[in-house]
């Protein structure tokens, strides 16, 4: 089993908080597309290997592509492996680019499964992020993909931003619960270099929020998605029952998959592998057979810290048995933060499998860290 996400880097605009690799350069989309179909070439003995069950388009965003632009993707991944065992094929869309006639075509391309980048139904908020559509097209988007054969949608949303108010928030999730998707994933804000909050962060601009109102904010969330019938089956990811990120949740228990498409990410179960972030660059490489990725084999070291980081991001939680394939310094050490954070009821242990707590979710990534493992130089 593997899966198999393909990075379209083309963006309209840029949205304030965005660090991914992305382009708003239009120009090279052909280009692009034949170094992609090159690139699906190149990973012919995988695909022909492997039994290919998820499909990711994501970016950028992927629905800058028209319906006959992903179509010449697909049919060229159809020529190593069945697109007809493919379980879950996903598109993430922006709100201003669906239409009915978009949506039917990419249904009939196969696509089951959208995820739309809504991340706040108040046009204030939409405006500040720099995002491309309002909220009155965020509610049609969802809409219109239900009428017309998308029965399994996820949508983003944002919180911890520095504008909005917790009633603002309140009806960010009411509304998202009321929309009837399947699927929702929060990200709380970071200002990361390159992007404009950071240097809005670094101007005084823009101040982070106190954590004791990221915490408001989340606990909300977690209750009332809850009671709505969502599973919180990973720290940032809500699902109705059964209809979990199949593609995602693979990512989380380490199943291969290759990344096609600039700045996209490999993992072979012992390699990982990164192309480069530039789509000429990539485009060249590609057209000229010359290295558009770099690699590296983890080591025990990264395996350890890739298995904390990526179990007890989920509610499920690391197999504690999976420890015994590290060496005796990585186990103690392991064994003494368990013990640690055991003691100040951060984490447990349920059903052989260890996980955080469910009212220490929100400072997951502090408890992830305390069991990183480094070594000494
Ligand atoms: S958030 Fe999405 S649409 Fe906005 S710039 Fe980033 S990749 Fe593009």
């Amino acid at each position: 089993m593997a899966g198999i996400y393909i990075h379209v880097p083309f963006c309209y605009t840029r949205c304030s908080y965005c660090d991914f690799y992305k382009t708003t350069d239009q120009q090279f989309k052909d280009e692009y597309i034949k170094a992609l179909c090159k690139e699906i070439d190149n990973q012919s003995a995988f695909l022909l290997k492997e039994r290919i069950e998820t499909i990711y388009f994501g970016g950028g965003t992927p629905s800058t592509l028209s319906v006959s632009e992903l179509k010449i993707i697909l049919d060229h991944i159809n020529q190593y492996t069945s697109l007809k065992e493919v379980i879950e094929l996903t598109l993430e869309v922006n709100p201003d680019d669906v239409n009915e006639t978009y949506i039917k075509g990419i249904v009939e391309l196969g696509v089951n499964r959208l995820s739309m980048g809504i991340q706040s139904f108040f046009d204030g908020h939409l405006r500040q992020m720099n995002r491309r559509h309002n909220a009155q097209q965020a509610a049609e988007a969802i809409q219109i993909a239900k009428e017309n054969g998308i029965d399994n949608m996820s949508i983003d949303l944002i919180y911890g931003l520095p504008y909005m108010q917790f009633d603002e928030w309140q009806a960010n999730v009411r509304m998202a619960i009321e929309s009837k998707v399947q699927h929702i994933s929060a990200y709380h804000l970071t200002f990361e270099k390159g992007t404009l909050y950071y240097d809005y962060l670094k101007k005084g601009k823009l101040k982070e929020v106190p954590e004791a109102a990221s915490v408001k904010q989340f606990d909300y969330l977690v209750k009332e998605l809850k009671n709505a019938g969502f599973d919180h089956y990973e720290i940032s990811n809500f699902a109705l029952p059964g209809l979990e990120s199949k593609h995602n949740s693979n990512y989380w228990t380490g199943i291969k998959y290759i990344g096609l498409g600039p700045s996209a990410h490999s993992f072979d179960g012992t390699n990982r592998r990164w192309n480069i972030s530039h789509v000429q660059k990539y485009i060249k490489a590609l057209e000229t057979d010359s290295a558009y990725y770099e690699d590296e084999m983890l080591t025990e070291v990264d395996r350890y810290n890739e298995l904390i980081m990526l179990g007890l991001r989920t509610s499920k939680g690391f197999l504690m048995e999976a420890m015994q394939q590290f060496n005796t310094s990585i186990i103690q050490f392991f064994e003494a933060e368990l013990t640690n954070q055991l003691s100040k009821s951060n984490v447990l242990v349920k059903n052989a499998f260890c996980c955080v707590a469910e009212d220490k979710k929100m400072i997951t990534d502090r408890i992830i860290s305390d069991f990183f493992y480094v070594e000494e130089e």
